[in-house]
C-alpha cells in the first residue's frame, strides 16, 4: 500500500493535481531540486520568487512521498525542548534554532495566506495529551520551556483536556496555539502551483537517475532528459535512493499508518476535538489524531516496515480509536494509507552540504509539515549565497549511520520494546 496513494484520504479529497510534464531533452537552470514534497516545493517557491531559474524533478507526482500522506498537523518545535536544544547547540545557534523551529506555524500559515493556497487550513492549536504521570511531567516541562520564551502555549488540566479531546483517557497535558492543521496534499499542490506561477518548472514522472559534475556545472539525468545547473538541492527525505552515495544511510525510514473514518454524524462525534485542535499524545509510539473538513476522524500510529500494508493492518489505529472514543467502535474506516517517516539518529533534521553547490535537507522525525517547509526555504537561502553561519540551523557534512544495515533490526526491536513500555506506564 505504501507505494500507492489511491487509498489515501488526502489524494482523494485534494484540490486538482498541478499541471506538469515529464522532462524531455537537455536544458539548463540555475538550481535543480530533486523531490516535490514540502521541502522541494517550498525551496522552489522561495528561489523562483528571487528570480532564479528553477527546475524541480519528481520521480512520481507532486506530493507522492510523505507530504501527500501526512497527518497534516503543523506542530512547532522539535523532539527536544527549547532548554535542551540550547544546551545541545550552544548560546549562539541554540536560541536561533529554537526561534526558527518555534516559528514554523507562521511559516506555513503565512505561505498559505500570501499565496492563497486552498488547503482547509485551520490554526486552532495542537494538544499533547499525556497518557502517564511520568510523561505528564515531561509535557508540562516542555510547555514551561516554551512559555518562558513567550510562546502562546498553556498547560491543560485533566478535565479541560477531556473536554477539548472528547475523551477522559489522558491525565492532562499542554496546548500550543501556534499550531494547526492542513489538508496536506492540497497544501503541497498549492506550494507547487505558487512556485509555477513565479516561474519554476516542475517535471513529474522524472526520476533523477544520475548526478555528476560537468566542469563547473552539475548534470542531473532523467530517463528522457538532463539538466545542467549551478546548484542542486536534494529533497527526497524518507524516499531517498542511491542517487548520492551514502545519503540514504543518514536517515532511517519508519512506517506510519493512518486510517480515516467515514464522516461522523454529530450525534456520535460532536464532542470529539470540538474546538478543532490536532493532537498527538506522549506515547513513545504515539497516537496522533484530528478531524478533517468533512468531520472524519483520522487516527495515526506506527506500523511494521512493509511496503504492502493494507486495510487488514489497521489493528493498532482501530485499538486507539476504540480506547479513546468507544462510541466509534462500529464506525468504519473509509480510507487507510501509510508512508515513510525519516528518522535521524540525533533526532534533529539534517541540513547537509554534500559538495560545492550540492545541498540536502531531510530527517524531520515526524515533524515535517512545518520543518520541511522551513528547511526548504533555508535550502533556498543557501543556494542563493546566504552564508551557512547565518542559517538558524546547523549546516553540516553528511554522516551516514555507522552499522546502517542493522538499524532496521534495531528499530524493530525498539518498536516492540516501546509498545510494552507504553502499555506498562499507562497501566
Ligand atoms: C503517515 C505519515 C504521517 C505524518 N504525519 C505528520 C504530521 O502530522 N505532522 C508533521 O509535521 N509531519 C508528519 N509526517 C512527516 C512529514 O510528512 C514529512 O516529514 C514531510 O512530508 C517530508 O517532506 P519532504 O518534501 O522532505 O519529503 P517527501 O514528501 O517524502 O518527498 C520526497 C519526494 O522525493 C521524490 N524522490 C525520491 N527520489 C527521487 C529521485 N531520485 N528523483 C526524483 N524524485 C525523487 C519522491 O517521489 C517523493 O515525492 C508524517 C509522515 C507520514 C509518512
Amino acid at each position: 500500500m505504501s507505494e500507492s496513494t489511491s487509498s489515501c484520504l488526502w489524494a482523494n479529497t485534494a484540490v486538482p493535481d498541478v499541471q506538469a510534464q515529464a522532462l524531455h531533452g537537455a536544458v539548463s537552470a540555475d538550481v535543480v531540486i530533486i523531490g516535490a514534497g514540502f521541502t522541494g516545493c517550498a525551496a522552489a517557491l522561495a528561489l523562483a520568487q528571487r528570480g532564479q531559474r528553477v527546475r524541480v524533478l519528481e520521480a512520481r507526482t507532486v506530493g507522492w512521498g510523505a507530504s501527500g500522506r501526512t497527518g497534516g498537523q503543523v506542530i512547532p518545535g522539535l523532539k527536544y525542548d527549547p532548554d535542551e536544544l540550547e544546551a545541545m547547540f550552544g548560546p549562539e545557534l541554540g536560541p536561533r534554532m529554537v526561534d526558527a523551529a518555534g516559528g514554523v506555524g507562521d511559516e506555513v500559515f503565512g505561505l498559505i495566506e500570501r499565496h492563497g493556497i486552498s488547503c482547509d487550513a485551520q490554526r486552532k492549536g495542537w494538544l499533547q495529551p499525556a497518557y502517564s504521570a511520568k510523561s505528564l511531567a515531561l509535557a508540562l516541562r516542555r510547555c514551561d520551556s516554551w512559555k518562558r520564551r513567550g510562546a502562546d502555549v498553556t498547560p491543560v488540566d485533566r478535565s479541560r483536556m477531556a473536554q477539548l479531546l472528547g475523551t477522559d483517557h489522558y491525565l492532562g497535558g499542554w496546548e500550543d496555539r501556534r499550531a494547526g492543521h492542513v489538508q496536506p496534499m492540497s497544501y503541497v499542490r498549492g506550494l507547487a502551483s505558487a512556485a509555477q506561477r513565479v516561474g519554476a518548472e516542475i517535471h513529474v514522472e522524472s526520476p533523477a537517475l544520475s548526478l555528476s559534475k560537468q566542469g563547473t556545472k552539475w548534470r542531473v539525468s532523467t530517463p528522457q532528459g538532463s539538466i545542467d545547473a549551478d546548484q542542486v538541492l536534494i529533497a527526497t527525505n524518507g524516499y531517498t535512493d542511491g542517487l548520492w552515495p551514502g545519503l540514504a544511510k543518514t536517515v532511517v525510514p519508519m512506517m506510519s499508518y493512518q486510517a480515516a473514518t467515514v464522516p461522523i454524524p454529530d450525534a456520535l462525534g460532536k464532542s470529539i476535538l470540538a474546538e478543532g485542535h490536532a493532537a498527538s499524545d506522549t506515547r513513545r509510539l504515539l497516537w496522533y489524531f484530528r478531524r478533517d473538513a468533512h468531520g472524519r476522524l483520522i487516527m495515526g500510529g506506527r506500523a511494521p516496515y512493509r511496503e504492502d500494508l493494507g486495510a487488514a493492518d489497521d489493528n493498532y489505529v482501530r485499538n486507539a480509536v476504540n480506547r479513546l472514543f468507544p462510541q466509534l467502535s462500529s464506525t468504519p474506516f473509509e480510507f487507510h494509507w501509510a508512508g515513510r517517516v525519516a528518522m535521524t539518529q540525533d533526532h534533529v533534521p539534517h541540513l547537509n552540504q554534500l559538495d560545492k553547490g550540492l545541498w540536502a535537507a531531510m530527517g524531520y522525525n515526524g515533524r515535517g509539515v512545518g520543518m520541511a517547509t522551513l528547511l526548504g526555504r533555508l535550502l533556498a537561502d543557501l543556494a542563493s549565497g546566504v552564508p551557512a553561519k547565518d542559517i538558524p540551523f546547523p549546516v553540516t557534512s553528511m554522516h551516514p549511520i555507522v552499522g546502517y544495515p542493522f538499524t532496521r533490526l534495531v528499530a524493530r526491536v525498539l518498536v516492540s520494546y516501546y509498545r510494552v513500555r507504553d502499555e506498562m506506564e499507562a497501566a
